[in-house]
């Protein structure tokens, strides 16, 4: 499945916001946006930030979205009309959709660094969807799926890292770890737009594809 492969800190200096595309390194002063708070490109940095047009900025939060999530453009459009289709508020159901991707539960669990890290986890086989082997990171968790890494993953050194930084991480309501296995986890419901802390206002992406 199609991905996007060139340099990740360039679209957090696009977007103007620090999109925390690659774990721990995001939270360090080897950011590049906290080094280089300005727009990639050779006129960039001599740019002052323009007033933008009301299109301007439903796109910039459209693109800002897809990046977090890491979605390309038509995969993204795909998402939009599912939540189209649903009952209930179409950007909300958006994030729910979003948030149900395998790849960000896995991050969310504290079972990968980014969501980045967690696609090529994910794409290496190393995690089971209810006993069964999984490898689509866009693959659509439901309530009671139990998430766990395989036995033979645990011996990984990079899981075994993984999981040794991530144990305590701070996990939303909707997700529960469990105390006695290592890595694995259950979708206990779907989120609440409360709970999903991404900092996107999804009214800008509907009014987009509106036009
Ligand atoms: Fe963005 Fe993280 Fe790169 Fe900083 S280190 S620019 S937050 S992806």
């Amino acid at each position: 499945m199609a991905k996007y492969t060139g340099p990740v800190c360039r679209l957090c200096r696009r977007e103007g916001v620090k999109l925390y595309l690659k774990g721990e390194r995001c939270y360090t002063d080897k950011c590049a946006f906290a080094k280089r708070a300005f727009a990639p490109g050779q006129h960039g940095q001599g740019q002052t930030r323009k007033k933008v047009s009301e299109y301007g900025v439903q796109l910039r939060e459209k693109q800002k979205t897809r990046r977090v999530y890491g979605i390309l453009e038509g995969q993204f459009r795909g998402y939009f009309g599912k939540a189209d289709r649903q009952k209930g508020i179409t950007g909300e159901n958006l994030l729910v959709l979003l948030e149900r991707r395998l790849d960000n539960v896995v991050f969310r669990l504290g079972f990968a660094a980014s969501r980045m890290q967690a696609r090529q986890l994910v794409r290496h086989r190393h995690f089971l969807v209810n006993g069964k082997r999984v490898d689509i990171p866009s693959y659509l968790l439901k309530a009671d799926d139990v998430i766990s890494v395989r036995e033979t993953s645990k011996e990984s050194p990079l899981i075994k890292e993984v999981a040794e930084n991530f144990a305590n991480k701070t996990l939303p309501a909707w997700l529960e770890r469990s105390a006695e296995e290592m890595m694995s986890g259950k979708v206990l419901r779907y989120p609440t737009r409360e709970e999903i802390d991404t900092p996107v206002q999804e009214h800008f992406i509907v009014e987009l594809y509106s036009r």
